[in-house]
């Protein structure tokens, strides 16, 4: 079908989506980037591109039922979004949080797909989860929960199929018991997952990856200003795997890092958060209960309780905890504070009006389909290493990491380079589209 403008295509997303909002917002932003290199195209014209890109391959939705430590019995729905197979099996991760919904796992697999492309690696896009909240629950109630929902899911995955891995709620414990419910059930030893513990199957540098390489990727945008990390002032928001990890490899750099938070708000270190004292922070948050608010107790600093940490003065600002974590007046109060790098750990934390703020104020802001591909390209790194079943060292893993999250921004720059300063949300678009699209046309209408 042809549209006669953006907003003619944009409008019947829209009508038949209206109740995705996240989803939206995910297709309007990738859309803004990508609709001129469409039309310029007649392949993708003629194999209406548009409409199959936004179409998910496959949604599966089913009932998860457990029973807790008190024998009753509840019910959560699963989900498993296989989105786009194009160049590669289904990969993305899986969600346990109450804030789950088709919406929310629809623009995570759809982002996921320009994310992986961008990687370089073989790698679709997929996502899925529940609404299930692992707070508060004991380990064996995640286990039946995990037990349960692998049950269902384990007919819908595979090493070549579709290959889940973490994400919120969703770690080494969870990965666990969802991999040996799947090998009980298969009776095979495969990659099926990624983010296993390293005794069986998992890589080195998985847990850090994402983290690492949001770092990684703010070193790059910033040698684009002749500048580094060392002696920049960082706010991180949140405190689980990619906001530590995150922590760590730029107290490493010689950045300061002085925030970090949950959902209950953030704390401020003006001294910075030294590695002694994210050890502090990991320890505590195996116990996926705890609260931020300890460290603030422990080391004697400022708890700011309900609040996200952008209205502290940095250099540097990597949003790690969720989607729309950071509004228009955030962005401003950031700017304003003379914050000039922005680099996304999580996905879609920024709203649709801070990224305009950002690209407005010519600011380096890296998206996060670029900024946190990172873990995604450890997990295919994974599934290499399952393959062959030969582990690679830590450096070796770094060191590929690393390759991978530069070549990563030379595509953003390659299609985000406006004379001026550089566009990583069109370059990260653009550059993970065309190579899907192209990949698509070759394998015909399917
Ligand atoms: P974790 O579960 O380890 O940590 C999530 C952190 O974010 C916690 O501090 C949590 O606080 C906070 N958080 C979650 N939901 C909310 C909310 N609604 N409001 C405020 N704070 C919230 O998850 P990850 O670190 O793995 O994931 C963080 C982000 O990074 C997500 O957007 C994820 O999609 C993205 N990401 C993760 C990758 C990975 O490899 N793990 C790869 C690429 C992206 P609390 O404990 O209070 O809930």
């Amino acid at each position: 079908m042809n549209y006669k403008s953006k907003q003619d295509f944009l409008d019947n997303v829209h009508s038949k989506f209206s109740n995705e909002k996240e989803f939206l917002q995910a297709v309007e932003e990738v859309i803004g980037s990508i609709w001129d290199t469409v039309q310029q195209s007649q392949d993708y014209l003629d194999g209406n591109i548009l409409d199959r890109i936004i179409t998910p391959e496959r949604v599966i939705i089913f009932r998860v039922p457990w029973l807790d430590d008190n024998g009753s019995v509840h019910v959560n729905l699963g989900y498993r979004i296989q989105f786009n197979s194009a160049i590669g099996p289904y990969k993305g991760g899986l969600r346990f949080h109450p804030t789950v919904n088709l919406g929310v796992l629809k623009f995570l697999a759809f982002e996921q797909i320009f994310k992986n492309s961008l990687t370089g690696l073989n790698l679709g896009g997929g996502k899925g989860g529940s609404d299930f909240d692992p707070k508060g629950k004991s380990d064996n109630e995640i286990m039946k929960f995990c037990q349960s929902f692998m049950t269902e899911l384990s007919r819908h995955i595979g090493h070549n199929t579709d290959v889940p891995a973490g994400d919120i709620g969703v770690g080494g414990r969870e990965i666990g018991f969802m991999f040996g419910q799947y090998k009980r059930i298969r009776n095979e030893f495969t990659g099926v997952l990624t983010g296993k513990k390293t005794d069986w199957g998992g890589s080195l540098i998985r847990p850090e990856a994402t983290g690492y390489g949001t770092v990684y990727f703010v070193e790059e945008m910033l040698k684009t200003r002749n500048e580094s990390i060392s002696g920049k002032v960082a706010t991180i928001s949140g405190s689980g795997n990619v906001a530590q990890f995150a922590c760590e490899k730029l107290i490493q750099l010689g950045a300061k890092p002085v925030t970090l938070s949950d959902s209950s708000g953030y704390i401020y270190d003006p001294e910075g958060i030294t590695s002694e004292k994210l050890e502090f922070v990991k320890k505590l948050k195996e116990n996926s209960s705890a609260r931020i608010s300890e460290y603030a107790k422990k080391y004697n600093v400022d708890f700011i309780e309900g609040k996200t940490p952008w209205e502290v003065k940095c250099d540097i600002a990597l949003p790690c905890a969720t989607q729309n974590e950071l509004n228009e007046d955030d962005a401003k109060a950031l700017t304003e504070n003379g914050c000039f790098v922005v680099a996304e750990g999580a996905n879609m934390p920024s709203t649709t009006e801070a990224v305009e703020h950002f690209i407005e104020e010519k600011i380096l802001f890296g998206p996060g389909k670029a900024a946190n591909a990172g873990g995604v390209a450890v997990s295919g790194i994974e599934m290499s290493q399952n393959s062959t079943r030969m582990p690679l060292s830590s450096e070796e893993v770094d060191n590929l990491l690393k390759g991978i999250m530069t070549r990563i921004h030379t595509t953003c720059v390659q299609y985000g380079d406006k004379g001026d300063f550089i566009n990583y949300v069109d370059g990260a678009n653009i550059g993970g589209f065309v190579r899907v699209a192209d990949s698509m046309i070759d394998q015909g209408i399917v």
